[in-house]
């Protein structure tokens, strides 16, 4: 055997943005990210929600698509009406429960989201679908779009991002002309600046006309000037940056109370944008400080907004909605927002604490969501009321959520894996091959297990000829006692849980790597004002129990937690029994996310 070394990867940063630490920072790259085809999932829950959005997706009729954009701009509109938030009511009134909330507003979303998934599968049905829309969209591009909108600048982003994925992924000639036609129409009808959400900003019909997300639209153009479409869309993004909600978050105030969850965790991509375009390190403070006042009001799957609103510190509000409300966390469109926040963070920090927050959000929300249906059902709450249930919204058919979920399925490969010249970096441990070209060397990873159910991960490597690289694996917190095999052979060294454990060696066909990250049962209390209030983990999973809080539970009841199978436990108590599942295995029975420990 070749040497090969187990180190700790260097902590590049400390995790609080120190003004000494921001220099060093600045001088370390980001990680890059994998094209989406760089990467084969394996794993049948992944890939189901992919196969399953991709479905719904590609059986919308160009017409359905199109008939919004179509009314608004004043355009005859053949084809069935997809009905909805999407359908457009130009009578529409907010708190009536009528279709019309948000027309077109998923549009660019799915075009997005078929450019990344045609990145992935390579088939032509999808490439000539995003070529078709894109088309037909450019024919509909009018002023009145944007002045019938309620949404204008909300619309324009989801617009912007499937616009620029088509240029990226689907090699689409027309993709910046088309943008550029629809900025030069599209501008004038928007506010100068990034407005709050619920400031007035024209004239309105009613208040939902105050919900636009101008605050979240700097990510998609900082994007669109870095893939080419011009200098001008970096300027734009430069304009439209919070810095209302920014500067105080960049000086560590903890501005989150009372704002609009999803949206204002989806602007923290822009100041990481910021950051990385612009190389601006108060947006990078704002971003860190806000992740770590995010994690602090989380629930314990990740997850955050009770009733779509950031919660203040110390209020006790998170704990109380879990009699209060069944809106726990927006699912899709949230969990779109922190994979994207949290792996912005990764690259730039290297710190693997992201990569944690990133696992436990996976399992725990979105890779359990109900699926998206061709009728327009949509998955948008999780519960975490003490009697939760995991349904479909009756009035939110195709809702925003329908827009981020195909996005996310698309996304889970460019999580997994990151690179760095002098290697690559494992964040996720899903059944998946990498394929990369490392100095002139192919190289091809493959990884194989049922993690989270089962603790070995086994990666297989080849290589067009012997290479010397790194490896690193995240090692989670939890993750004590975990252990590195080489060839058969286990390094000395055990990996630090909370860091990235670094394989260099030199690397040649046969090798396998064996990770062994041994799982055992914890609880997390709701907030610190309420320990008794708790929830049981597993490794990254959160136990969900099938049961109304039993009268007569204790902590070392739940801690004694017993797997009755691959994908089930059990917990005795003087009472009886509760049957704990994970989130992915939850069907239509009542659940409850906390327990209440005597
Ligand atoms: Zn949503």
């Amino acid at each position: 055997m070749k040497s090969a070394s187990l180190m700790t990867a260097g902590i590049v940063v400390p995790g609080r943005w120190l003004p000494g630490a921001l220099a060093a920072a600045s001088a370390v790259q980001p990680l890059e990210q994998f094209d989406y085809g760089d990467v084969v999932l394996t794993s049948e829950l992944h890939e189901k929600q992919l196969e399953e959005t991709h479905s719904v997706l590609m059986g919308l009729s160009d017409d359905s698509l199109l008939k919004p954009l179509r009314q608004m701009s004043g355009q005859p509109a053949p084809g069935e009406d997809l009905g909805g938030w999407y359908h457009y009511n130009p009578d529409y009134k907010w708190g009536k429960d009528e279709d019309g909330f948000a027309p077109s507003c998923t549009f660019g979303q799915w075009v997005s989201a078929l450019a990344r998934m045609y990145a992935i599968r390579r088939d032509q049905p999808t490439r000539d679908k995003v070529l078709r829309l894109n088309r037909l969209y450019a024919q509909t591009i009018s002023g009145d779009y944007y002045d019938k909108n309620r949404f204008p600048t909300y619309c324009y982003d989801k617009i912007v991002c499937g616009l620029i994925d088509s240029h990226r992924y689907v090699g689409d000639p027309d993709a910046f002309s088309i943008l550029e036609r629809t900025t030069n129409t599209a501008l004038p009808h928007f506010p100068k600046h990034a407005v709050e959400h619920g400031k007035e900003w024209r004239a309105n019909k009613d208040q939902s006309w105050t919900w636009d997300e101008s605050y979240t639209i700097s990510e998609n153009l900082f994007l669109a000037y870095q893939r080419g479409a011009g200098d001008r869309y970096r300027e734009l993004a430069r304009q439209y940056l919070d810095d209302e909600y920014y500067d105080p978050l960049s000086e560590g105030r903890d501005v989150l109370a009372g704002r609009h969850a999803y949206s204002y965790v989806n602007s923290l991509s822009s100041a990481m944008q910021a950051y990385l375009t612009l190389g601006s390190e108060k947006h990078l403070r704002a971003a860190t400080n806000a992740f770590d006042m995010l994690s602090k009001q989380s629930f314990v799957t990740g997850g955050w907004g009770p009733d779509e609103t950031l919660r203040a510190p110390d209020s006790g509000d998170v704990a109380a909605s879990l009699t209060g409300s069944h809106s726990s966390f927006e699912t899709p469109c949230g969990s779109y927002a922190h994979f994207k926040l949290t792996r912005y963070l990764l690259r730039v920090t290297r710190e693997s604490r992201y990569g944690d927050s990133m696992e436990r959000m996976m399992y725990n929300t979105v890779l359990g969501a109900k699926p998206l249906m061709a009728d327009g059902r949509t998955f948008y709450y999780s519960d975490y009321n003490f009697k939760g249930h995991k349904v479909y919204s009756d009035t939110q058919h195709w809702a925003c959520c329908s827009g981020t979920l195909p996005q996310v399925a698309a996304d889970y490969r460019i999580n997994t894996y990151f690179r760095d010249p002098r290697g690559v970096w494992v964040n996720l441990y899903i059944p998946s091959t990498l394929r990369w070209t490392q100095e002139g060397t192919q190289v091809v990873l493959t990884q194989q297990s049922r993690y989270p159910f089962d603790t070995m991960v086994q990666f297989d490597v080849k290589t067009s000829k012997a290479t010397d690289f790194i490896v690193r694996f995240r090692i989670p917190t939890w993750a004590d006692g975990s252990s590195i095999s080489i060839n058969g052979r286990r390094e000395k060294v055990a990996p630090t849980p909370g860091s990235f454990a670094a394989i260099h060696r030199q690397w040649s066909s046969g090798d396998r790597v064996e990770l062994d990250l041994p799982m055992k049962t914890r609880l997390e209390p709701v907030d610190p004002q309420h320990p008794q209030t708790v929830a049981l983990l597993f490794g990254p999973l959160v136990l969900f129990a099938v049961t109304d809080n039993p009268s007569s539970l204790t902590r070392a009841d739940l801690l004694a937690a017993r797997r009755m199978d691959q994908r089930s436990w059990q917990v005795k108590t003087a009472g009886g029994t509760i049957r704990m599942l994970p989130f992915t295995d939850i069907g239509d029975e009542q659940y409850s996310t906390y327990l209440r420990v005597a």
